[in-house]
């Protein structure tokens, strides 16, 4: 299966076998339990996580890129492409994965016991458990560092106190991996939801990733076992080790959505006339195709260097943030030149093009704002550190 006309670099040669029918599946899946549904989940503000969850467990695709334990061992490019194309579909479809795979599973797969791997990882794997992961707090975002949870120990037992904001799949899950700051720095816990002392709060009225469910997770004296703590994660680099591997989702997962904005905008512009001829016929909507074929084709480029340098084992977290910054800027530069291109009907929920758009808003301020990952490139760039 190709890539549609946009691929005007044959970059489908890029792509071995195994990596086209990687795409072709989850392609496939989208099209049958994605795209039909999604304007009305959008619309309602309500998705099918569980159900979701357990057909992308069936498929392989929660933890993807993680060996043992249930998890396929894909490649990274592999596992990015699946990211491409389930946020054709929609990026609250894309996040569900993402959380689940690359922030709650990694934690656990990195970080973890033996025991905390064996009794979460396979339910994780086939989607019979979801999982979240609560870094931001409602006073402490961009700046994880100064986060107000606190985990003192008692005895053996360790007990957690403080509020998580913004957590993707926090009202679905049944576990959460919560970074907290101890008296020696910031560790990281698993924590079954049905712990006393934890509460969860949908959060509603969003405009952005409607299709993804949203939540705040209140920690009252939350007293944990010590074998709830994850053993190998020390310091705040644990949490932003996990943001990396999401973030490389982002990367791929961004094009998705720009490629179904540009898909649904050549067909509409081939099919609408006015003045008597077809709108792609205007040399002013030409050049605006043409502009976003070129940037489309630019991101996914980088995506896939940037994935080959993941499985080569050579990705480091500035190169993730040039991707990151790149790619959903440009996605969310593309989801708005569509909307124009359908006039009136941009605007419509019949037509997926601002539901991308109105989505890609949360994609660039969550896993790390635009402006912070400037402040990483500009750090690498110059040798001197803008946040402290
Ligand atoms: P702030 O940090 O308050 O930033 C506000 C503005 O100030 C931004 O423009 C920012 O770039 C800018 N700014 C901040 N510091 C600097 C600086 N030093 N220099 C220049 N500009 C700066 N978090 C989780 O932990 N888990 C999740 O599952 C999760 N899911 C999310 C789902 C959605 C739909 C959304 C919208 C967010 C989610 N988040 C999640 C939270 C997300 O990661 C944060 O929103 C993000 O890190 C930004 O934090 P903030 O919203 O507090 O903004």
């Amino acid at each position: 299966m190709s890539l549609p006309a946009i691929d005007l670099l044959d970059l489908d040669s890029l792509l071995d076998e195994e990596e086209q029918q990687i795409r072709a599946v989850v392609r496939r899946l989208v099209d049958d339990r994605v795209r039909p549904y999604v304007a009305d989940w959008y619309e309602r503000g309500e998705v099918p996580a569980r159900e979701l969850a357990r057909e992308f467990g069936k498929l392989g695709l929660l933890g993807m890129h993680l060996t043992g334990y249930g998890c396929a061992g894909s490649s990274a490019v592999a596992y990015g492409l699946a990211c491409l194309e389930l946020e054709a579909g929609d990026s609250g479809v894309r996040s569900l994965v993402s959380v689940q795979g690359s922030l709650a599973m990694y934690a656990i797969w990195r970080y973890g016991s033996e025991e905390q791997k064996q009794r979460w990882l396979p339910p994780m794997a086939a989607g019979e458990a979801i999982g979240c992961f609560g870094l931001t707090e409602p006073d402490h975002g961009s700046d994880p560092a100064s986060m107000a949870t606190r985990a003192r120990r008692d005895g053996d037992d360790w007990v957690l106190t403080g509020g998580k904001m913004w957590i993707t799949n926090a009202p679905v899950a049944d576990v959460a991996v919560i970074w907290a700051r101890a008296e020696e720095g910031v560790r990281g816990f698993t924590v079954p939801l049905d712990t006393p002392g934890v509460t969860t709060r949908e959060i509603r009225r969003k405009m952005s990733l409607r299709a993804s469910v949203t939540g705040e997770i209140s920690l009252d004296d939350v007293r944990l076992p010590a074998d709830a703590l994850l053993p190998e994660a020390a310091g705040l680099k644990a949490p932003l080790s996990c943001l990396t591997e999401a973030r490389f989702g982002i990367v791929w997962g961004a094009l998705g959505a720009a490629r179904d904005c540009l898909e649904t905008t050549l067909r509409y512009a081939t099919t609408r006339t006015q003045f008597g001829r077809p709108i792609a016929g205007f040399q002013l909507t030409q050049a605006k195709l043409a502009d976003m074929a070129v940037e489309w084709q630019k991101g996914y480029l980088l995506a896939l260097h940037l994935g080959r340098l993941a499985d080569s084992g050579g990705l480091r977290p500035e190169q993730v943030s040039v991707g990151k910054l790149n790619n959903v800027r440009e996605a969310l530069a593309i989801a708005r030149k569509c909307r124009t291109i359908l006039g009136a009907n941009g605007v419509s929920g019949e037509y997926p093009v601002m539901r991308h758009g109105d989505n890609l808003e949360s994609v660039l301020t969550y896993e790390g704002t635009s402006e912070i990952h400037q402040l990483v490139i500009g750090q690498r760039l110059t040798g001197v550190s803008a946040f402290t």
